[in-house]
């Protein structure tokens, strides 16, 4: 099913900021997760040799034979690099710490950039029907992730409710304008989503309100609020939609799908 009028293929959309442990993996998984809910055929894409979206979705390192760094390097069938997660129109292709091989810095500048482009638009991925495809980037402005943003239609940033959050933003949408001029003149914000909120913490309501107060529109109406049942679901393999249908968190990245879903549709008009 989609409402999506993309004749050329899914939206990509990468999910980025260089912090760490600013809600990356989880607003990867449980996006996937809640369009996927919503009937969207969605990929998740491991871009983060840590893999910690792999493990989330439930796929062991004993699976991962094929992982990202195939993709990238055009190494192996699709058909044993994208996996099922068990979850309905969800798939991923895994990720490993092979995936921080110096291989790629060996290439030429020019084409090293371009990998997960070329490979997301290689002939075979027509075979599949993704509406959406979502990369989980490493916490880091490294090759890698220049490569996400190079392949996106656009960026989606999780901003962690915490002192600092701004910080190190301008870094980010400084790089988000070096990869317009440069490689790919339509990427766009999807958004930014605050994440971990705690609606009883003056910090997290201040954090809110200047980033409300600095990037506008950008900003999404759903905030998610720190859960202790999305922190529990990737030890239960799962996303919090799965582990605990009901649970604020769960009904967040719900509300939040509704939100990309409404935002898209509107530019698809
Ligand atoms: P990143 O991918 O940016 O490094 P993660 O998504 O791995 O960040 O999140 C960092 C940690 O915070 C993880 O342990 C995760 O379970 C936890 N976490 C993320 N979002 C929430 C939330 N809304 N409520 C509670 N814990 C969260
Ligand atoms: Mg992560």
């Amino acid at each position: 099913m989609s409402d999506l009028s993309r004749p050329q293929g899914p939206k990509i959309v990468a999910v980025a900021n260089q912090k760490g442990g600013v809600g990356k993996t989880t607003t990867t998984v449980n996006l996937g997760a809640a369009l996927a809910e919503q009937g969207l055929s969605v990929l998740v894409v491991d871009l983060d040799p840590q893999g910690n979206a792999s493990t989330g979705l439930g796929i062991d390192p004993e699976r991962r034979d094929y992982t990202t760094y195939d993709f990238l390097l055009d190494d192996a069938p699709l058909a044993d690099i994208i996996l099922d997660t068990g979850i309905e129109n969800l798939s991923i292709i895994p990720a490993t710490v092979d995936l921080s091989s110096a291989d790629m810095e060996l290439m030429s500048s020019e084409k090293r950039s371009f990998l997960l482009h070329d490979a997301l638009r290689q002939h075979g991925m027509d075979t599949y029907t993704f509406d959406f495809v979502l990369i989980d980037c490493p916490p880091s402005l490294n090759l890698l992730t220049v490569n996400a943003m190079v392949a996106a239609h656009s960026v989606l940033i999780p901003l962690q409710s915490e002192f600092f959050a701004l910080e190190g933003l301008s870094q980010l949408m400084l790089t988000i304008r070096e990869v317009r001029q440069t490689a790919n003149n339509d990427l766009r914000i999807e958004g930014v989503v605050l994440t971990m909120y705690d609606a009883r913490n003056n910090l997290s309501q201040q954090v809110e309100a200047d980033a409300r107060a600095n990037l506008g529109e950008l900003v999404f109406q759903t905030v998610i609020p720190r859960n202790v049942r999305v922190s529990e679901a990737p030890s239960f393999a799962m996303p919090v939609l799965n582990y605990d249908t009901a649970s604020k968190g769960a009904r967040a990245y719900r509300d939040l799908a509704v939100e990309v879903l409404r935002k898209n549709a509107k530019l698809a008009a």
